[in-house]
């Protein structure tokens, strides 16, 4: 038995049945990451001293016949752009390479008061702009399940945490596939929750409109299991929604009569034929079992790409005005003036996709221009909403790939930010219409590369979704590793 793999509810009745202790979780987790991260280089700071100190007390607990929370043995790492108290937050920047936050974020605590413990923190791209973790001032991430290849972006490290088996569950942050996609290349469940489901306190920003936390796990269960710790309304963060109880998925539910819907722009140019092939044999496979399929139109979807570039990087450049070495941030240089210090600072401090995106951004917001591209995406985001709003009418979930391309070496893309940008042309549809959507391992294509299979649902949809892509798990299961 690996207990460093266990699934949540394995882990909560080996605990009950005294199989295990959290302790020997907690161990076999650590000696996991100790033997093997020297080289995926997924945790940018262990806490091996506070996760054992958590473990035992529980155990303690125990001993004394007392109950134990729901998440307790539970091994979760936490994205470096998300404050968890007594360790840093560098979001893989320079710019914030000692940074001790003052508080906690909402997720994390709510994860903690369930008991679970925490690894450390996790490396990804600068700021968590990226898409295959090249971007991180500290050094790139290996994917555990080919080393040569990256494990996407930007949560590339909560997904190779995972997939290398050094925490049971992650999380993430997804501004515009950031959980989506390196679960996708990473071969584990990755899920992006509807805007506003989880609080964004204590989630450093990157673009506030888009972005939202959520779990990566082995399966969809214990993702159900992390969200369902995560959600819910915060004073602290006025985005968060009030009034939402998400119901307990039916994990019995198979997938007769679910409505799958499919777009031909999910299968168009720019998607690897291999991959497109490879989803649409499962979707086959699911009609056989009882789902109905329903072709649908998203039409704008080919404008989804610049929307998010532009709306996304505008937030950006706003958002990272802060990080000047007074405000925010290391003091990298000094210099004579005010300006001197912020030019020199934000020079050296930030890497070059940083650079870029804060560039387009005010450039995007300049007089002059605000009204031929910011205002113009903001009216081509409603459009792209209302696409799926008449798409949802037809189906219950919407089915597609992930990435429209499979991992790829180190290196291969990272020059070229356009082929990088490319990657996410099917991930960023959700995040502009704020809806909830997840990626699941659709197994290994004639390649031997992981593919990663996107449902969308409508929004506040989530635990629709849960059960959905539940239901599509158990039947691809036996051809799935
Ligand atoms: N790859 C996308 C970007 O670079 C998405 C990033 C994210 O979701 N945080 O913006």
């Amino acid at each position: 038995m690996h207990l460093n793999r266990l699934s949540i509810r394995a882990i909560r009745d080996g605990i009950r049945r005294k199989e295990f202790s959290c302790q020997e979780l907690a161990e076999a987790c650590l000696k996991a990451a100790t033997e093997h991260d020297a080289r995926i280089h997924s945790i940018l700071h262990l806490d091996q001293e506070g996760l054992l100190k958590q473990a035992k007390a529980h155990d303690k607990t125990l001993a004394a016949g007392r109950e134990l929370p729901a998440l307790a043995g539970v091994v979760t790492g936490i994205k470096d752009n998300l404050h968890v108290a007594g360790m840093p937050t560098t979001c893989a920047s320079k710019v914030l390479e000692s940074f001790q936050p003052i508080y906690e974020a909402t997720a994390v605590r709510r994860l903690k008061e369930l008991g679970a413990g925490i690894i450390g923190k996790l490396n990804c791209d600068e700021f968590a702009m990226g898409s295959s973790n090249e971007n991180s001032a500290f050094g790139p991430v290996r994917n555990p399940v080919n080393e040569d290849l990256v494990p996407g972006g930007s949560s590339g490290g909560s997904a190779a945490a995972v997939a290398g088996g050094f925490c049971h569950a992650s999380l993430g942050s997804d501004t515009g596939g950031s959980i989506r996609q390196p679960g996708s290349f990473c071969n584990v469940v990755g899920l992006k929750p509807t805007y506003g489901s989880v609080s964004r306190r204590g989630l450093v920003a990157f673009a506030s409109s888009f972005d939202q936390i959520g779990p990566l796990a082995h399966s969809v269960e214990d993702i159900w299991e992390i969200f369902k710790a995560i959600c819910g309304k915060d004073e602290q963060d006025a985005s968060s929604l009030s009034g939402v109880a998400y119901a307990e998925p039916d994990f019995s539910r198979g997938l007769g009569g679910l409505r799958v819907g499919w777009a031909k722009e999910f299968f168009g140019e720019g998607v690897d034929e291999v991959i497109a092939t490879h989803i649409k044999k499962r979707l086959e496979m699911f009609e056989k079992a009882g789902a109905k399929l329903v072709e649908v139109s998203l039409s704008r979807l080919q404008d989804a790409l610049p929307v998010y570039y532009i709306l996304s990087s505008a937030e950006a450049s706003s958002n990272l005005a802060r990080y000047d070495s007074i405000r925010y941030g290391n003091r990298l240089a000094n210099g004579t003036t005010v300006d001197d210090i912020f030019f020199e600072n934000r020079s050296q401090g930030f890497g070059a996709e940083v650079k870029r995106r804060i560039l387009l951004g005010t450039y995007v917001l300049s007089e002059g221009y605000y009204d031929a591209y910011y205002l113009k995406a903001q009216k081509v985001r409603t459009l792209i909403r209302q696409d799926f709003a008449r798409a949802f009418e037809k189906c219950d979930v919407l089915v597609g790939p992930t990435s429209p391309i499979a991992p790829f070496a180190l290196g291969a893309k990272f020059e070229d930010a356009l082929a990088m940008y490319m990657a996410d042309i099917l991930t960023v549809p959700a995040s502009i219409a704020g809806i909830p959507a997840l990626s699941l391992p659709a197994g290994m294509d004639s390649r031997s590369l992981p593919v990663g299979m996107q449902v969308m649902a409508p929004a506040l949809g989530d635990s629709a979704l849960i059960e959905a892509a539940h239901a599509m798990e158990s039947a691809m299961k036996g051809d799935v590793k």
